[in-house]
């Protein structure tokens, strides 16, 4: 209440140290990350750079990507609420967007409903724009490094494997049919396991990265790409 009628404190934050979450913020413009969430299985300075994209990368880019999804595109940078795009630019993004509301609009039998692809579309834009952002960093690394994605790291796997093994690593667990059955329908988050494979099915490199073909179930043939 006392900052009611008062300047806003851009250096404010939504969240507190040890969170392990993050967020965009449209009206300061910004993308956080508390110190909770920059620690394993998401950041492991030890561990190797195809990880480290996977998984907190694809945080960092799912942030970024809330700033250009279906509410965080209306918002100018100064943030205010303020349409800024072209009318063609909007017109694609709304096809776009159409492909992913679609496609996430969705049985879910573990909660016994369907998801509304509207309610978690902003969500699901920024799981997949998220995944090729931190792929485009990664990609940039190995090149610094005189190596690429399609080479095999100290594991065995590829670095592009180990990239997806880690992005799905995060969403690793476990919640009651109830808790499932709220979340579809209320929270805006589609649940842990379609935030892995709506995404990697709407990708050719993940295809690429295990050798998977037309027809087979994590290839989807209608693949949507809003960024
Ligand atoms: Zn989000």
């Amino acid at each position: 209440m006392a900052q009611f009628g008062q300047p806003a404190d851009r250096g404010e934050w939504g969240m507190t140290p040890p969170t392990v979450n993050a967020y965009e913020d449209p009206q300061h413009n910004t993308i956080n990350f508390p110190a909770g969430i920059l620690q394993p299985p998401f950041f492991d300075a030890s561990s190797s750079d195809a990880a480290n994209y996977g998984a907190i990368g694809a945080v960092i880019g799912h942030e970024i990507i809330h700033g250009y999804d279906d509410q965080g595109r209306k918002f100018d940078a100064d943030g205010n609420l303020k349409d800024w795009w072209t009318a063609a630019d909007a017109a694609n993004y709304e096809q776009r967007d159409k492909c992913i509301t679609d496609e996430y609009t969705q049985d879910v039998p573990e909660a016994g409903i369907k998801q509304n692809g509207k309610l978690s579309a902003g969500e699901d834009t920024a799981d997949n724009g998220g995944v090729h952002i931190a792929l485009a960093g990664l990609a940039n690394t190995l090149q610094s490094q005189g190596k690429a994605v399609d080479n095999q790291s100290a594991n065995g796997a590829t670095e592009l494997q180990n990239f997806f093994l880690a992005y799905a690593n995060v969403w690793c667990g476990e919640v009651r049919p109830e808790v499932a059955r709220t979340a579809v329908m209320t929270q805006g988050h589609s649940l842990a396991r379609y935030r892995v494979n709506n995404v990697v099915g709407n990708m050719p490199e993940f295809a690429h990265a295990f050798g998977c073909h037309a027809g087979q179930p994590l290839v989807y043939a209608n693949a949507c790409r809003v960024w």
